[in-house]
């Protein structure tokens, strides 16, 4: 089959759902930040868009955590799924939809979706006996432990042995690589998709996916004396909520062009697994995968067992909502590893955002108001800076079309860095009011509009401060690229505001520097 992924008219957009023993962290909130800004990236331009995000309930863990605070499980997962959706609200991240698995639509589905694999003869009953790791719910190969280790957790693993329903998953072998072959660009970047391409070509085995040991879980609905192992059900999220086997229009309406988010642990799930299940169902796989690093702290993973992990929300009120949101987009590119630092963050802020943008709204505003008697001039449309826009906005599409955030927020801010160029050349502080002052203030004005424009998907809150000051009026999230992100549209005599600073510089040298922000 031939996958068009490239059609982005309809963006769905998901992010794994998160394990709720879990505190939500800065590395939750990378991934998930970087799933809001996409979907408000497609909205401005122009696609129907659906953000899935949620969390994942079933398991032994969660059943043990549970029993440890003499909760029921599900009690336990109210709290804790709730931390993560008070998290996303606290960081401006708006999904369409939170699933739960533990709701009913997801019993729901789950129970169609592998029933469809059990009818269609993808699956039977056997005996297993494997090494299995708690922690993460999952057997190991021998030749995949790290010093006869778990190589995720470095933790002993069990020798279990139950009967089993299995997936023949190796009856997919030839369909996966063919699914690989003609879809080059169907997992990104491509190191992740040639490590999930050489584990299908080492061979496939059948694998076990259901449980007896455990009850937390979603019965089998042809032998209730099992549930389905929580992997299982969890990646059927991803359909449940679209509303596989409940609503057909609306299922056949958005999949497959979905976009999934995955952290480089779980590869293995959702590139092998998770297309030969849709496979097995009858169903066409998604559309794209898009692989993201860790984002690491001192070298190591973020965990809620390590106590490097950092809570994005006393984080945010910290730092500030939109340096942390900018800092998370810009400084570490989504793909390969990065690492997380309080000083880059800082650094970050400071540099871009405070010197950059923040000083370029200073010091348009302070010259309107005192040579324009606070009124915004017109751009000019022989402009100078036209050029480097004509040429900056295609490769900030590209950007973001390509899952890049990062880049496409560099070539942004190539745009201001140049407005501030051609201020500091001209020094219209100094000049006499008159047709050129009003044009350098005109062009400095449309670079802000625009800026205001590109930045709104990575700092809503802060692009909206900068389009009101500047006397727009409409929300930003109404505007479309196609019509508002072409130079000359700042239509001039509009009020300007000269207010407090945007973003106060939070590093050393700064007039804070004796309120320690650490
Ligand atoms: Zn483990």
């Amino acid at each position: 089959m031939s996958i068009a992924y490239e059609d982005v008219k309809r963006f769905a957009v998901t992010t794994p759902i998160y394990y709720v023993n879990d505190a939500p962290h800065v590395g939750h909130a990378y991934c998930t930040l970087h799933a809001d800004a996409l979907a408000r990236w497609h909205r401005l331009a122009g696609d129907e868009v659906f953000f899935l995000t949620g969390t994942d309930e079933h398991g032994l863990k969660v059943q043990q955590a549970a029993d440890e605070k003499s909760m029921t499980p599900i009690e336990w997962a109210d709290i804790t799924s709730q931390r993560f959706k008070d998290a996303w609200e606290a960081l401006e991240i708006k999904p369409d939809d939170f699933i739960r698995t533990t709701e009913p639509r997801h019993y729901q589905a789950v129970s169609k979706f592998l029933q469809a694999i059990y009818d269609n003869g993808f699956i039977e009953l056997g005996s297993w006996e494997g090494l299995y790791c708690v922690g993460c719910e999952a057997y190991y190969t021998e030749s995949e432990l790290s010093d006869g280790n778990c190589p995720v957790h470095g933790t002993k693993v069990e020798v279990v042995q139950e009967e089993n329903y299995f997936f023949k998953l190796s009856k997919f072998q030839d369909k996966l690589e063919k699914l690989y072959g003609e879809n080059p660009n169907w997992v990104e970047p491509s190191t992740r998709r040639n490590e999930a391409l050489s584990f299908i070509k080492s061979g496939l085995q059948d694998i076990s996916i259901t449980r007896t040991s455990i009850k937390w879980g979603v019965p089998v609905p042809w032998d209730t004396n099992h549930v389905f192992y929580v992997w299982y059900d969890a990646l059927i999220n991803y359909v449940t909520a679209l509303g596989y086997g409940n609503d057909s229009e609306r299922f056949n309406t958005w999949w497959p062009s979905v976009h999934h988010l995955i952290g480089k642990e779980i590869v293995r799930f959702h590139c092998v697994w998770w297309p030969a299940m849709c496979m097995a169902a009858g169903i066409d796989p998604p559309n794209h995968i898009f692989v993201h690093g860790w984002l690491l702290v001192k070298g190591e993973k973020m965990s809620k067992s390590k106590l490097n992990k950092i809570d994005p929300v006393v984080l945010a009120e910290e730092v500030g909502l939109d340096t942390l949101r900018y800092h998370l987009l810009r400084d570490t590119p989504f793909g390969p590893d990065g690492d997380f630092t309080y000083e880059g963050l800082i650094r970050r802020h400071d540099a871009d955002l405070s010197n950059n943008l923040g000083n370029l709204l200073a010091r348009v505003s302070t010259v309107v108001s005192n040579k324009c008697a606070g009124i915004g001039p017109k751009p000019r449309e022989n402009s100078p800076l036209k050029k480097n826009f004509d040429e900056i906005i295609g490769r900030v599409r590209d950007a973001w079309e390509n899952t890049a955030p990062s880049a496409g927020l560099e070539a942004t801010f190539e745009l201001i860095y140049l407005a501030n160029a051609m201020l500091e050349q001209n020094e219209p502080w100094k000049m006499e009011p008159g047709v050129e002052l009003e044009g350098i203030l005109g062009d400095a004005l449309e670079v802000l509009r625009l800026v205001a424009l590109l930045i709104f998907p990575a700092i809503p809150k802060s692009a909206q401060v900068i389009w009101n000051r500047i006397g727009l009026e409409a929300e930003i999230e109404s505007a479309r690229l196609d019509d508002a992100a072409i130079w000359g549209l700042y239509p001039g005599s509009l009020p300007v505001t000269k207010g407090s600073p945007l973003f106060p510089r939070l590093g050393k040298n700064s007039k804070n520097s004796g309120e320690s922000k650490k």
